[in-house]
């Protein structure tokens, strides 16, 4: 019998975006995907080599549950952190979960702006709290006021993302400092995602590491394109990491050994800045570009300012995004529906320009093409 915690969890949104992409590709249709959510970049040959040397060096066993030693200093440093405030952890996923299952009460309340990254959603009900959305449409900025309103006693968690997935923004210093301090007056946790800190285009997003009272979490993922090797990282006071390690030590337990050196050499040889840096300018070109031509199409969105996404709002004729994407899949461009990122996201797709410039061109034409037919 499925637990009770996990029946409101769906899957039908994904299997649906299966079978739709899938039909379309029977019936003959060449498909641009712009629903990807990882880099196409691949990882950087050097850290690759580093990983090999790695594994024939012996770095094949457990690590402490912790991590590395080398990787949390170079975090530490990086970040202007103490090394017992950071815990290597495998993907910002795990990291992710383990911060939910030490800080969110089973029927508490756990607030999450919408829209967001959709696996928020999911935590919340596996930890049996009550999800408590708060909108920030149509700028996707918070409103410090509403968060207050939306905050009680009985909150738990409050989750933030910033550069955002799905929308790009990238929230400012002052704002984030207030949520967070009202965060504190109600004994509240906030989880910042902070996994997208490295793509940014026009300001330097904020780390919030300074805070008793937030978990930071992050990993290489999307800033070293290293989907595959699940490395991520927890920041947070000790106390707090003491929490989630109850967790990972059951969980992750460690992250591979020989990606977490490979990562830790990536710091001590400068290949960071170098692949971090060059991933922005890549993906900034890109961001001008598709932000420009879905204006010029005639698109509502908001300018992203970091992470590879944009999210748009569909146009009037179209009852809901279901039916938009359905209908565009058809003419060769797949997007991602609104609805799986919280409520009030009916009439809007996200689309990631994660992928080259000669894809992104000829899904900008059809686009328009499948947009001039409905006009
Ligand atoms: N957080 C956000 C906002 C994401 O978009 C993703 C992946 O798409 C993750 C976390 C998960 O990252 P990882 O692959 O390191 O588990």
């Amino acid at each position: 019998m499925e637990a009770s915690r996990v029946k409101e969890i769906s899957t039908s949104m994904i299997r649906r975006m299966f079978e739709v992409v899938e039909s379309a590709k029977k019936k003959g249709i060449d498909i641009i995907s712009l629903s990807i959510g990882e880099p196409d970049f691949d990882t950087d040959s050097r850290i690759i080599e580093f990983a090999c040397k790695a594994k024939k060096e012996g770095y094949t066993h457990y690590t402490s549950n912790f991590g590395l030693d080398e990787l949390r200093e170079a975090i530490a440093e990086r970040y202007g952190v103490e090394k017992e405030e950071v815990m290597i952890t495998t993907g910002g996923s795990e990291a992710l979960l383990n911060a939910s299952l030490a800080f969110i009460e089973r029927n508490s309340e756990v607030l999450i702006p919408s829209p967001n990254f959709l696996s928020y959603f999911v935590y919340s009900k596996l930890c049996e709290a009550k999800t408590v959305q708060v909108k920030t449409h149509p700028e996707f900025r918070l409103n410090v006021e509403e968060i207050s309103k939306a905050l009680s006693e009985k909150t738990s968690v409050v989750f933030l993302n910033y550069p955002n997935n799905p929308t790009g923004v990238v929230e400012d210093e002052k704002t984030l400092k207030e949520v967070v301090e009202l965060a504190q007056e109600r004994k509240a946790i906030v989880i910042s995602d902070e996994i997208y800190d490295q793509i940014y285009y026009d300001k330097k997003p904020v780390n919030l590491v300074d805070f008793e009272n937030v978990v930071v979490v992050n990993g290489f993922s999307k800033s070293l394109a290293m989907t595959g090797w699940r490395i991520g990282f927890t920041i947070a006071d000790k106390k707090l990491i003491d929490s989630m390690l109850k967790v990972h030590q059951v969980n992750g337990v460690c992250a591979p050994a020989f990606a977490q050196k490979a990562v830790a050499e990536a710091f001590f040889s400068g290949i960071f800045d170098e692949v971090t840096e060059n991933m922005r300018k890549v993906f900034k070109e890109r961001r001008d570009y598709v932000y420009k031509e879905l204006k010029r199409i005639g698109f509502e969105a908001v300018k992203p300012e970091g992470a590879f996404y944009i999210f748009a709002k569909i146009p009037e004729q179209f009852e809901n995004c279901m039916q938009f994407v359905e209908k565009l899949v058809m003419h060769g461009v797949a997007l991602t529906p609104g609805i799986p990122f919280g409520e009030g996201n009916e009439k809007y797709v996200r689309i990631s320009y994660a992928c080259s410039m000669e894809s992104l061109k000829k899904a900008v034409e059809r686009i328009e093409k499948f947009m001039d037919e409905y006009r």
